[in-house]
């Protein structure tokens, strides 16, 4: 099934290697040009502004979910298909996870990495069945999947929901692997 809304959470800052501003926009321009709306935290800095104009400059769609506190400090982008501005940082996340049909992760700091697990842990526990993906620019999260094999190992997870996570370096290959993810696990707890 062709995912039509994805919301990807990424840096707020550059990064310190071009490699991911470039690939920031390398997905907003692939999401622009499949139809793809992307929801976003809709700020203009960063990582997150590249890939939101880049989307936004090849005609696609883009609506960024911003809670009021950060509107300021985020410097919210003024030029968005749509603005929707929040109350707290749970009702940004809510409102993403409510209108995405799918996840991806960027490189980013520690809030991209909670927003990523958030949707994550969800899935593992059966309150949605949409796929969530890493774009792996640059092997940036080879750390981080060395870890959840490790959490594996240890006997902290269990190893069905490893085939839940979706990588790929690549952007369209990302969306395409996307697309076709059937969840085939037993949900936690069930
Ligand atoms: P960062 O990856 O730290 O640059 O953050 C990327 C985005 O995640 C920014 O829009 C932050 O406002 C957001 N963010 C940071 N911490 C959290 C959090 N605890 N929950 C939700 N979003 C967050």
């Amino acid at each position: 099934m062709e995912i039509k809304n994805l919301a990807v959470f990424c840096g707020s800052s550059a990064g310190s290697d071009a490699i991911y501003i470039e690939n920031a926009e390398k997905l907003g321009k692939e999401l622009a040009d499949e139809n793809r709306t992307l929801i976003y935290g809709g700020a203009q800095v960063g990582c997150m502004g590249a890939l939101a104009n880049t989307s936004l400059n090849n005609g696609g769609k883009v609506v960024g979910v911003i809670p009021q506190k950060l509107k300021n400090v985020e410097i919210a982008h003024d030029h968005l298909t749509e603005l929707h501005v929040v109350n707290t940082m749970h009702e940004r996340k809510a409102k993403m996870a409510e209108m995405a049909e799918g996840f991806i992760a960027l490189p980013g700091g520690a809030g991209t990495l909670e927003e990523w697990f958030e949707v994550f842990t969800w899935s593992q526990l059966g309150y949605h069945a949409k796929p969530c993906g890493l774009l792996n620019v640059n092997n940036f999260f080879d750390p981080l999947i060395a870890m959840l094999d490790h959490t594996i190992k240890e006997g902290f997870m269990n190893e069905d929901y490893r085939e839940m996570i979706i990588i790929s370096s690549d952007p369209k290959e990302l969306l395409e692997k996307m697309d076709s993810y059937t969840p085939s696990y037993a949900v936690k707890w069930s």
